[in-house]
């Protein structure tokens, strides 16, 4: 499956000079959603992960399916103040912008072995925020998988070799 063919590029979103990896025209794409949560799910299961943890909002749409298909629990990271129940959280830095992400504190047992999944690796700033707060709890984190790596922003050298990293696309 040719994966980036159904990727749209969007230039100068959401600031100029951004060139926006569109999954939308992917995810509307039946038999492509699944061939792409497939291969992550697969990846997944080789790693032995027995939850699976994704920041919103995209990170829902790439991480809910993989823990199905395992028939894995799926635990959602959050927007800091839109959890209900306890939560821990951690500040981060985006590609643009700031912000902070939670994560129920009881959501994650000591020594379980977390999945981390999101649509897109590019700094690494979101996902080691998310390896963060899985770690505050006690989760091992046995790998982090992507839909799509921008290899030129080098989130990968952020988190090799200590947390192994899985992408479909790279550009
Ligand atoms: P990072 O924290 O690695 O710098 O940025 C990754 C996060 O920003 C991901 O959660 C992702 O959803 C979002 N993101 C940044 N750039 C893009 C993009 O071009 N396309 C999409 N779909 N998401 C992006």
């Amino acid at each position: 499956m040719d994966f980036k063919s159904k990727i749209r590029v969007i230039e100068d979103f959401p600031q100029p000079g951004i060139r926006f990896k569109d999954i939308t025209t992917l995810l509307k794409d039946g038999q492509a959603y699944r061939a792409a949560i497939d291969k992550l799910a697969e990846y997944a299961e080789s790693k032995g992960a027995d939850l699976v943890v994704g920041p919103e909002a995209r990170g829902f749409v790439i991480g809910a399916p993989i823990a199905y298909k395992l028939g894995k629990g799926f635990v959602p990271v959050r927007k800091a103040g839109k959890l209900p129940a306890e939560t821990v959280q951690a500040e981060y830095d985006l590609e643009y912008g700031q912000d902070a992400l939670a994560i129920h504190k009881d959501a994650i047992r000591q020594g379980q072995k977390v999945l981390v999944a999101d649509d897109l690796l590019a700094t690494g700033g979101t996902i080691s925020t998310t390896i963060n707060l899985v770690e505050q709890l006690g989760g091992k984190v046995v790998g982090c998988v992507f839909l799509i790596e921008l290899t030129y922003l080098n989130g990968r050298k952020k988190l090799e070799p200590e947390y192994h990293v899985f992408s479909l696309v790279q550009y």
